[in-house]
């Protein structure tokens, strides 16, 4: 197996710059941008020419970054590539569409897709990729856009051999603190789907239990407080508390701007209840809470929101 070292990749692409992508492509050209040039793709070409206006500030080099036209540049410039995308079928468009990285793709390749997606899919694009050679992996990540810009991530990673993981371990440790071997390709994808099943029952069993506090009159802070140091405490209540002005920088506290936004929730709830039909698991909050996400993501105002407007979705919905 060809081995590739950090230093022998001269350019390393990355496609999809949005919430979560944008801080892990800085974290990763940060990383890199010494021995490595850059290139970026995504469909939104404002955040492809803020990420070039950022970085690309050498006149000694001004190709130093690059903003692709289509994916399939990006595999023909880059032999380490990343991809951070909505959901299954943009994974696809960007690997197998027309332009796609597919085409341009050899064995020289290192491609890790942190996207959250199906795990057959992460599969059936790991099988397609090595059929090429490719070293292909799956590392969906966990830790919102906070992690994402400190460089904390957790990154749960599919992949065929410990190898390919190794020659991977090295970018993804420009963006992530923990980063996680799961086994093959597509077992990434089963610990991130299962963690965000749990987290979106959590952060909806937060928000019913803020409001419940909150109408029988306590003052939110305080409530939090005890929570905290309670049994009942949980990541929802504590680092991402869906009441707005009990934490200073949670989502909630701005309006429920930026952060993990309620249509890719849902379809994380879904990705969870589907495999549970397949595999015949019972998740009856799972399913429940599938239903709350659904409501927010087909809701014009809540559609735009982070998904801890659970809190706002239940509190004047209820009124
Ligand atoms: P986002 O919607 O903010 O960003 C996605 C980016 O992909 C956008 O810039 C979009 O323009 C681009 N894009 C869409 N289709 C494309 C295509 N065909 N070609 C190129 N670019 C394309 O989403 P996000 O919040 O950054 O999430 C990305 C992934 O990470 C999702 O799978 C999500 O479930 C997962 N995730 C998100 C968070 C979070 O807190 N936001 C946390 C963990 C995991």
């Amino acid at each position: 197996m060809a081995d590739i070292p950090p230093a022998t990749v001269k350019r390393i692409g990355f496609i999809g710059l949005g919430n979560m992508g944008l801080p892990m492509a800085n974290n990763l050209y940060k990383g890199f941008k010494d021995s490595a040039d850059f290139i970026v793709f995504d469909v939104n070409q404002t955040v492809t020419s803020n990420f070039l206006k950022e970085h690309n500030t050498d006149p000694a080099n001004p190709d130093k970054v690059k903003i692709a036209k289509s994916p399939l540049e990006v595999a023909k410039e880059a032999t380490v590539v990343v991809t951070m995308l909505p959901a299954s079928q943009h994974v696809q468009s960007v690997y197998f569409g027309q332009d796609g990285l597919l085409e341009g793709l050899t064995d020289k390749h290192v491609v890790v897709d942190a996207s959250t997606i199906d795990q057959s899919v992460a599969k059936k694009v790991a099988d397609v990729l090595h059929a090429k050679g490719v070293k292909a992996l799956d590392a969906p990540v966990s830790g919102g856009t906070g992690g994402a810009q400190a460089g904390t991530l957790t990154f749960m990673v599919g992949s065929r051999t410990t190898e390919d993981f190794d020659l991977a371990k090295p970018y993804l440790e420009k963006m992530g603190k923990n980063i996680v071997y799961c086994g093959t390709n597509g077992n990434g994808q089963v610990a991130k789907i299962c963690n965000n099943m749990l987290l979106g029952i959590s952060m909806i069993a937060t928000s019913e239990t803020m409001n419940l506090g909150v109408r029988m009159g306590m003052d939110p802070k305080l409530l939090a407080g005890i929570l905290n140091t309670s049994s009942g405490r949980c990541w929802s209540s504590e680092v991402y508390n869906p009441c707005p002005g009990v934490l200073e920088n949670s989502a909630a506290s701005r309006g429920y701007t930026g952060g993990f936004g309620t249509p890719l929730m849902a379809k994380d709830m879904r990705l969870a209840v589907n495999a549970a039909v397949e595999t015949r698991s019972t998740v009856l909050l799972g399913a429940l809470a599938q239903q709350l996400y659904n409501q927010m993501a087909n809701n014009k105002e809540f559609e735009k929101l982070d998904f801890s407007a659970a809190y706002k979705w239940l509190s004047e919905g209820s009124k």
